[in-house]
């Protein structure tokens, strides 16, 4: 059983169509694979129609959340109150002390009315926030248009990555990636802008009364944006279903350590290649879920089943 539990389409960030992605993950040899997309199900209906007779649907999202994260001088907690969705300051960086988090939800109920709003008004804000910071590039000289990267996301939630793509298209930068620096978009940066997330205590809460199972994507995928062994103990005791292990960009040292810390929590351990398609160098199926996971996740979820092509 070869279970990739985290993949991308262009519903998101991702550049191939989630029709395209079940081929793949057919190809890969896949028998299970997530569709993961940034805070939207859009993608789920495409993946269904196209799903491959050999391969399983598990349907999910990838919830965009803020973690506090003590530092020096700052008190453990930070200054948001617990269970309060958090904004960036407008205008200005990320806040001190505050951490980008993804949470991946598997099998929860779309139609689960607070659900659905709540990635209703991330996906708005990601609008307004991307605008920002089209904005603010502009003013740095940067020769690019809203309609520039209107016209790179196509179908999905704009996003950082399509505005990366824009100022690679425009000369300003060699390729993509290089973007994501203090310079230009990444946390902090220049023409950085903060934007909705949510707690992911909240975040979990959320999830588990949708029906669905919550799972801790790549704690340890960023140096700069660690997990700690307790904070993930912290979100075990709000009701964290799992940690995802198995990511591309966790060392084999962290993977190992993460594996260990989900055996003592009693906690799934999950895996995916976090595929964006052409976007990145992850690969479909380049990592899975430890064994028995995906048969675990199944028997905790009430809000969806797994989907098999009829
Ligand atoms: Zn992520
Ligand atoms: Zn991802």
């Amino acid at each position: 059983m070869r279970a990739d539990l985290h993949v991308h389409s262009n519903a998101s960030d991702g550049t191939d169509p989630p029709a395209e992605v079940m081929r793949r993950a057919a190809q890969a040899g896949l028998d299970v694979v997530a569709l993961t997309d940034h805070d939207t199900v859009a993608g789920h209906a495409q993946a269904r129609q196209a799903l491959p007779g050999s391969l399983t649907l598990v349907p999910g999202m990838e919830l965009s959340c803020r973690i506090d994260q003590p530092q020096q001088g700052v008190p453990p907690g930070g200054s948001s109150p617990r269970g309060q969705p958090q904004r960036g300051v407008p205008g200005g960086s990320s806040p001190r002390g505050q951490h980008s988090v993804h949470l991946l939800a598997y099998l929860f109920d779309p139609g689960h009315p607070e659900l659905a709003a709540e990635t209703r008004r991330i996906r708005d804000d990601r609008v307004l926030r991307a605008r920002a910071m089209v904005d603010r590039l502009i003013d740095l000289g940067v020769p690019i248009s809203w309609d520039d990267v209107a016209a790179v996301a196509g179908p999905a939630v704009v996003g950082r990555p399509h505005i990366a793509r824009a100022m690679a298209a425009s000369g300003a930068i060699a390729s993509p990636d290089q973007a994501f620096t203090r310079d230009w978009i990444a946390d902090g940066g220049r023409a950085y802008v903060g934007r909705y997330a949510l707690d992911p205590v909240r975040a979990i809460a959320l999830v588990r009364s949708a029906g669905g199972v919550a799972v801790l994507a790549h704690p340890r995928a960023d140096r700069a944006l660690l997990i700690s062994d307790a904070q993930i103990a912290d979100l075990a005791t709000a009701g964290l279903d799992g940690v995802e292990v198995f990511h591309p960009d966790q060392p084999e040292a962290e993977q190992a350590s993460l594996l260990g810390l989900t055996r003592d929590l009693g906690l799934i351990a999950t895996g995916g290649s976090d595929d964006h398609g052409s976007l990145t160098g992850h690969r479909i199926g380049s990592h899975v879920a430890a064994p028995g996971a995906y048969e675990s996740l199944v028997a905790r979820a009430t809000g969806a089943e797994p989907v098999q092509s009829s």
